[in-house]
């Protein structure tokens, strides 16, 4: 952030205070990336905006006055509500980084619902961001600046990492990192399944599966090996570990988490 410290700190105001703009803001200030009192939230819902206050957020129920009051812009309603959220801007986007959360609006749709002079950023986060381990993919709309990316990638790297990519793979992008992590519940559910199966106890089972999971996935980023090589590292000639791969492909396990990333991918291309 070395070129943004001599800038004043920008006030970021988030449209939409549910589940991901929550996780968004409470990384950001568990980051120390922004104090509390640089964050604005509108939510028609009491609830929501009651559960920002308590963290120090400035809350109202109108989006044109959050708008008004802040120098980034993050939209963080569901797709279906973005209209007429955009319409509660009352022009205040104008001239501003604005950066979306919503799955699937474009930013050609994000463009028109704004009006003109602000620069525009679309994301694709996942909701293990609510622990600090988020995956998400952005791309930039014309005229951000380097200094807006600097931004993006500050409060997205508080709940995880990011990859920049051009907005044609945001479909891709959501079918992998936006729905990937119900495919790996389930494949933790599977495991622990399988825990049961021979003898575990429900809970124990769990609590190995996951980190079971969290410990290879971690493998892959720690060691940057390609996860084929991991996989080969731990089959040894006749052994256990073999025995359960072949039970996988028999299964068709990878065919069928290839095709679970391309049927997402597909249905939010219908959806956008
Ligand atoms: P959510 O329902 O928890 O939050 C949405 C909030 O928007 C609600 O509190 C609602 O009261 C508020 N709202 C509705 N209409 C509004 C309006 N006109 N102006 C201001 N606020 C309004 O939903 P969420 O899970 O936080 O999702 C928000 C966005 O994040 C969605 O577009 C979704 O696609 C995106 N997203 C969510 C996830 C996820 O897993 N939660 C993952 C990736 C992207």
């Amino acid at each position: 952030m070395s070129a943004l410290s001599s800038l004043p700190e920008p006030r970021w105001g988030f449209i939409g205070a549910g589940k991901m703009a929550s996780a968004l803001i409470r990384g950001m200030i568990r980051a120390g990336s922004v104090s509390p009192s640089a964050i604005l939230a509108s939510d028609p819902s009491p609830e929501a905006r009651n559960a920002l206050a308590a963290d120090g957020v400035t809350t109202s129920p109108s989006n044109a006055e959050v708008a008004l009051g802040s120098d980034v812009l993050v939209l963080a309603v569901k797709p279906q509500a973005m209209t007429e959220a955009l319409a509660g801007l009352d022009g205040g986007g104008a001239g501003k980084l604005v950066i979306s959360v919503a799955a699937g609006v474009p930013l050609a749709r994000l463009g028109a619902g704004i009006g003109t002079g602000a620069r525009l950023v679309r994301v694709m986060p996942n909701t293990p961001a609510l622990v600090g381990e988020g995956a998400s993919a952005y791309c930039l709309g014309p005229g951000v600046t380097e200094a807006d990316e600097a931004l993006v990638l500050r409060l997205l790297r508080s709940v995880g990492i990011a990859r920049r990519v051009p907005e044609s793979l945001m479909d891709a992008a959501t079918g992998l990192c936006g729905s990937g992590p119900a495919f790996v519940y389930a494949a933790i559910e599977a495991l622990s399944d399988g825990g049961v199966l021979v003898g575990l106890p429900r809970e124990l089972a769990t609590q190995l599966a996951a980190q079971t999971v969290l410990g290879a996935a971690r493998m892959v980023l720690a060691t940057g090996e390609h996860p084929g090589a991991l996989k080969d590292q731990v089959a040894s000639p006749g052994g256990t570990t073999i025995a359960g791969l072949h039970a996988l492909e028999r299964g068709a396990f990878r065919a069928a988490l290839i095709g679970a990333v391309q049927a997402a991918a597909l249905r939010s291309a219908e959806l956008g």
